[in-house]
Order: structure tokens, then sequence, then C-alpha cells
């Protein structure tokens, strides 16, 4: 630890950082995971794949009716190698895997699920949520009822004995998990650590993966990890119907105009099909014939997301340089180096998190609040901030990463001579 007079002149050489960044007068945003405009211009095509006199899918579909609740299956058969389920058990949904996720967590609620036909909403009903984590997924679960409890993480996902021991109590019905450079850290789950998710024993037979692989083809790096076959591993274990695997091309084409996925084991999609179709009629299969045709096959989907990289990966390499720079040599803080996804993870010294987000607000960096990470909004270190690189151009996310590391600076300093 540095003698006092070094600290006070740290932090007078801090401040002095932080005030010239501030008085440049910038307004920049790293808040929320969105596409930039380059890349959404990449899946421009889509636009104009369907017309009014071409709109019939390969096997015949006339995609301007009504019907075909499972979703063409021509899309699925695309995207079910690329998210390792059989496309018999993937079915393809609306714009969005969040409703996908809202609709499945509740008709469980109300009728219970294909393993045990007790409503979730009759008793207690408890999810277990990673942290850091994403927000919208402790959101959605609060606005359902369900009461959030927190367990910690390591690089190979979710620490199993506080998992199993939180599983002990039969209200607790299921797992949040972002399988594939999760958002906020970038971590991906091993495949050791997905056996022990899959067999894991629980108190509630119905016990839930909510496998959220919204990242499964987002690679950054050309060696990257390859997607889990979790459902396989699920009936390895002995629990056929433990995961249920969520994902959308929000991320992927145009987001919130994309097509969502759904898939689990045979009787959970059967169960997921009965409760739909109380709910729709069948999908927008006009949107999926376009994904149709403008990829044509898997591997036209991995070549779009090479493209996707060539724009990102520059983006976050910028962000981890400028930490490096900045934090690196006195340790101030950590960070993750994802090879994916769409965010980088920033752990300062305990207690300051939500004093970096306040300074850089103030001066021109817009960052996600401080504990958004966190069920309740509450991170009891208050050390989490998720950095979301994608949106600013190139320049923009140089400057807002040297503004953010001003701001870990000049509070990791306050602190250190607050003692
Ligand atoms: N899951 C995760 C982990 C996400 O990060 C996001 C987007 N930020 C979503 C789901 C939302 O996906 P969709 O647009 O398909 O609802």
């Amino acid at each position: 630890m540095s003698a006092p007079s070094d600290l006070s002149s740290k932090l007078d050489e801090a401040s002095a950082a932080y005030e010239e960044f501030a008085s440049r007068g910038l307004s920049l945003d790293i808040t929320r995971g969105k596409p930039a405009p380059e890349q959404l211009d990449l899946a421009a095509g889509l636009l104009t794949a369907v017309s009014g006199d071409d709109f019939r899918s390969p096997g015949g579909v006339d995609t301007r009716n009504y019907g075909g609740l499972d979703g063409l299956i021509e899309l699925r058969e695309i995207f079910a190698p690329l998210l390792k389920v059989p496309a018999d058990q993937l079915l393809a949904g609306g714009n969005a895997s969040l409703t996908f996720m809202a609709q499945a967590l509740t008709f469980a609620l109300m009728h219970g699920t294909a393993v045990d036909d007790r409503p979730w909403g009759q008793g207690p009903h408890k999810l277990l949520c990673p942290v850091p984590g994403y927000d919208r997924h402790f959101t959605l679960a609060e606005s359902l009822g369900f009461e959030l409890l927190t367990i910690p993480m390591d690089d190979e996902g979710p620490i199993i004995s506080e998992a199993q021991r939180l599983a002990e109590d039969p209200a607790v019905k299921g797992m949040w998990l972002v399988p594939m450079y999760s958002n906020p850290t970038g971590i991906t789950v091993t495949e050791a650590r997905a056996r022990e998710l899959a067999a894991m024993p629980t108190a509630a037979p119905d016990f839930t993966l909510l496998w959220d692989n919204a990242y499964g083809v987002h690679h950054l790096r050309e060696d990257h990890p390859d997607n889990l076959d979790i459902l396989s591993l699920c009936a390895e274990a002995g629990h056929p119907e433990r995961a249920w695997v969520f994902a959308s091309t929000s991320k992927i084409t145009h987001a919130g105009a994309g097509v969502s996925f759904f898939a689990g084991g045979p009787a959970t999609v059967d169960w997921m099909r009965a409760n739909l179709g109380k709910v729709a009629i069948g999908p927008d299969k006009i949107n999926q014939l376009r994904h149709v045709r403008f990829f044509s096959d898997s591997a036209g989907v991995e070549a779009h997301m090479r493209k996707h990289a060539e724009i990102v990966a520059p983006k976050f390499d910028a962000v981890l340089k400028a930490l490096e720079d900045g934090l690196g040599a006195e340790e101030l803080a950590q960070w993750t180096s994802p090879d994916g996804g769409y965010f980088i993870t920033l752990t300062t010294m305990e207690g300051i998190a939500d004093r970096v987000v306040k300074l850089a607000g103030e001066a021109g960096v817009k960052l996600t609040p401080a504990g958004a990470t966190h069920p309740y909004g509450l991170d009891p270190h208050n050390n989490i901030i998720r950095i979301a690189p994608t949106m600013p151009t190139l320049d923009e996310v140089e400057l807002a990463a040297q503004g953010l590391v001003a701001c870990v600076r000049l509070a990791s300093y306050e602190k250190l001579l607050a003692g």
C-alpha cells in the first residue's frame, strides 16, 4: 500500500485527469447491449427477401395465412444444429425470446409443467439467479411473483454446492442461466458444470434450467467454445425435461424484429405447444421465411456472425486496452475478457461502483446503473459495472473507455485515501 502522501498525489492526478475528461463535454452511452447500425445493415437483405408475389416457404406453406404453430420447419432446421437441439424439439416463434420466457414461466405458474401438473403459482415459488446476471431476467421473474435467490458464479458457471443447497427447498423451481458468453460477464458454462447442473438433486421434481442461449453464435474469436447439447446432458442424467432452451436472432439480424426459439425435452415441447396453442394461432411466418431465405443454411448464419465479429471485436479490444493501460499496473480493478457476446464486466474495489457510475454520468459517459446486474438491483459489494461496447462507434467506445478509466481511478484513490 502506498504512503498517504503518495496516495494524495495519486488522487490529485486522478482528479485532474477526470476534470480534463469531463471538460470535453462529451455525450457517450455504453449502457445497453444493442447492435450498432452497421451490424443492422448486415441484415439489410432481409427486408427484401419476401415480396407480394413470392411468399411461399420451400415446403409450399403460404406464409401469409394463419397456422403452423411450431414455426417453419426450414428455419428450425437451420437453427437446430447451431443450438444443438433436434429440429422436432425446436419451436420458432415471434420477435422476442423474452416473450417465450414470460410465456413458459406463466404457463408453469398457471398449469404446472410437463413433469408435474401442480401449478407453480399455487405455493411459494423461487428462482436461482447466478450473479452478476441479466437485469431483464430478474425483473421478469420478480414481476411474476418469484422470489429471487442469488448464487455466485466462477468462470465455469454457477457454484453447484450453493445451487444444490438452495434447491433442497421445493419452492425453488429453477435457475436462470446464460450458458454462452453470459450477460454480463462473458463467461461460458463448461461441459463439466453443465453435467453437474443436469444431474443436481432438487426437491422440486420439475426444477428447470432456464437455459437462455441468447449469445450462442456470437463468437468474437476464431477459436471459440461450442454450444453444449444440454438436452442430451439432462436426458443422460435422468432429467430429460430439465432444460428449457431459449434463443433468438435479435442480435443476429434485427434487434426486436428477428425470430425467437424455444426447445426442450419431448414432453416439454408438447406442453409448450399445447399451451401456446391457446394464446396464438401461429407465429409470423413471413418473417421466418425472410430468415430462411436470407441465411439458406446453418453455415450462412455462421458466415454472417463472422461479419458481426469484424465490427464488434475491435470495440471489445478498445475497451480491454483502455482498462489495461489505465488500471492494470496499479491493479485498481479486474475485468472479464470475453470471447463473444455483448458485454464486459468490470469489478471495482468494494463499495465504489455507484460512485464510478455517478462520476461517469457527470463526465458525459452513461453507464448501466450499479446494481442492475443483481436481483432487486442490489449488488451487496457495490463493485460490479456492466460495459456494453457494441452500439457506439469505435472512436466513441475508445473515448468512453478512457472516461470510465478516469472515473475508476478517481473513485479508487478517493476510497484508498479515506482508508
Ligand atoms: N437474453 C439475454 C441474455 C439478453 O442479453 C437479451 C438481450 N439483451 C435477451 C435475452 C433479449 O432477447 P430477445 O430480443 O430475443 O427478447
